[in-house]
């Protein structure tokens, strides 16, 4: 169907085809604690449906090609811009990110960006041998279904990530969105299906039951996770019987250094967003601050004089950039790992007070100051508003600390020196390493963490090849 004639360009429409028919999960607006609608529960019985379906439309779907596969994905991304305020509006009612700054909208136009990248880029065959003794070439061929497991927190981006790779490369999706955000990966699937072949890709929106069973399911060939590293070990458990590919993006605690070099009024902007994108419900988002002690206060002061100047509200309102947290557990546990900080004699530089008697999870964003760096809050991946920042002396020190933790997804270094920079980002264990930013995500460069935030990468040409099973020809 061309995009032209999409009947889900209205905000009602496109709630109407998603939301539960008969019995439905009340989701609810975490900034109002309004009703968004009813998303409908799956079951394993639907997950076996849906697995079936996605391995019987697999060869024909392969069958495509490239360049009929490349077509289609075009075609996907042309029906979520045409989708995209209904899309933005959807999300930011169910995930509580504003319309505005890098949230609602910015996260649709990314689903787009995410597909028509994955549709560009060439994949040939590599030349390994070609001599007298004969030649070999390296192809990567279909594996079969992929089941795909996301997060709530960038929930249409990162199903884009894990759906658009594995279709480019021939394989069908059965995708289970979390249990808070269904809703926004139940639309997405609905405008993207419009246009894909039947069958090509499923949603299935249900609990952990649903997860585990996609996880061990002998007729799913990968599984693409996105979510606590916790989660990621049960699923390298559920999935080891039948060998299935992995690829892991799992929690960070992200670093950022600020060396004494360092402009703190030209960098706090920068360092602002780096940890607080999406109110710090970001994988990749710092969220601990080493900053040296001669421009430490400095630092402080120009970071909380952008925090309080942030809008933080209801996402419909086009004037904020902040919102709430997206759950109540989620809010939790930022609220108490501030006030461990608190009690251990931190200084609350802005924020820490959430107002009890307003609706929805709004945690204003925070700074503490003068933290020690084995608090909770510091050595515990907190996803929220509360951004701990550390002293140091020397650049060692910061390195080491950096390096402590058993996770390490990005991180950052900060200066005005960039070949200093250079040197101390060498000597970091993350997966990516900004320089006088953070948390910046490309789809031509490829992502993934080290250490305990997971394993194999996303994006680019070597994204696609982790969705491809690899085979060599030698003749
Ligand atoms: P989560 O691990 O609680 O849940 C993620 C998904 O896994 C959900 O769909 C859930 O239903 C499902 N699930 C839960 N138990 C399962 C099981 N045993 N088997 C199979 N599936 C199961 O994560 P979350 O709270 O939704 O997301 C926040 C976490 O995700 C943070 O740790 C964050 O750092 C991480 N994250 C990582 C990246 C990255 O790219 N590395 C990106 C976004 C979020």
């Amino acid at each position: 169907m061309p995009v032209t004639d999409s009947t889900l360009t209205s905000y009602q429409d496109l709630l109407a085809a998603v939301s539960a028919t008969g019995e439905g999960r009340d989701i609810l607006d975490p900034a109002t604690g309004e009703l968004v609608g009813k998303a409908p529960v799956h079951t394993v019985e639907d997950l076996e449906k849906a697995v079936s379906a996605a391995r019987a439309a697999q060869p024909s779907w392969a069958a495509l090609g490239h360049a009929g596969r490349r077509e289609a994905l075009m075609q996907a991304a042309d029906a979520v811009d045409a989708s995209a305020e209904a899309l933005a509006e959807l999300l930011s009612r169910e995930q509580g990110k504003p319309l505005n700054g890098p949230n609602a909208r910015f996260e649709v136009g990314g689903a787009a960006a995410w597909l028509r990248a994955a549709a560009s880029f060439d994949l040939e065959p590599e030349v390994l041998v070609d001599d007298d003794g004969g030649r070999a070439e390296l192809h990567y061929r279909p594996l079969g279904v992929v089941g795909a497991i996301g997060p709530w927190n960038w929930p249409m981006m990162i199903s884009v990530w894990q759906l658009a790779p594995s279709l480019r490369m021939g394989n069908t999706v059965v995708m289970k969105p979390s249990e808070y955000t269904p809703l926004s990966v139940l639309a997405l699937a609905a405008v993207l299906n419009q246009v894909l072949p039947a069958d090509v890709l499923h949603v299935v929106s249900g609990g952990r039951d649903v997860g585990e069973t996609l996880a061990a399911h002998p007729d799913v060939d990968k599984i693409m996770f996105t979510g606590s590293t916790a989660t990621g070990k049960a699923i390298i458990r559920s999935s080891a019987d039948t060998v299935k590919r992995l690829t892991l993006e799992l929690g960070g605690n992200d670093a950022g250094i600020v060396l004494p070099d360092a402009d703190p009024k030209a960098i706090a902007e920068g360092l602002f967003w780096g940890a607080f994108i999406n109110t710090g419900q970001t994988c990749a988002a710092m969220k601990r601050l080493y900053v040296h002690e001669d421009i430490y206060d400095g630092v402080v002061d120009a970071l909380a004089e952008v925090a309080r100047a942030m809008p933080m509200g209801v996402g419909l309102d086009e004037n904020n950039v902040l919102g709430p947290l997206q759950n109540k557990a989620q809010f939790q546990i930022v609220a108490d790992l501030v006030q461990a900080a608190k009690d251990a004699g931190a200084r609350i530089v802005t924020g820490g007070d959430p107002q009890a008697d307003q609706p929805g999870y709004f945690y204003p964003a925070t700074l503490v100051a003068d933290i020690d760096n084995h608090n909770p809050l510091v050595a515990q991946e907190q996803f929220g508003p509360a951004l701990p920042i550390i002293r140091y002396s020397s650049v060692d020190e910061a390195v080491e600390m950096a390096n402590a933790l058993d996770v390490g997804l990005g991180a950052s270094v900060w200066s005005s020196d960039k070949d200093a920079a250079l040197a101390v980002a060498a000597r970091i264990q993350a997966g990516t390493v900004w320089i006088n930013k953070h948390g910046t995500v490309d789809p031509r460069m490829p992502f993934g963490g080290a250490k305990q935030s997971g394993y194999g990468l996303e994006f680019g040409v070597e994204g696609l090849k982790a969705l491809g099973a690899p085979q060599v020809l030698s003749y």
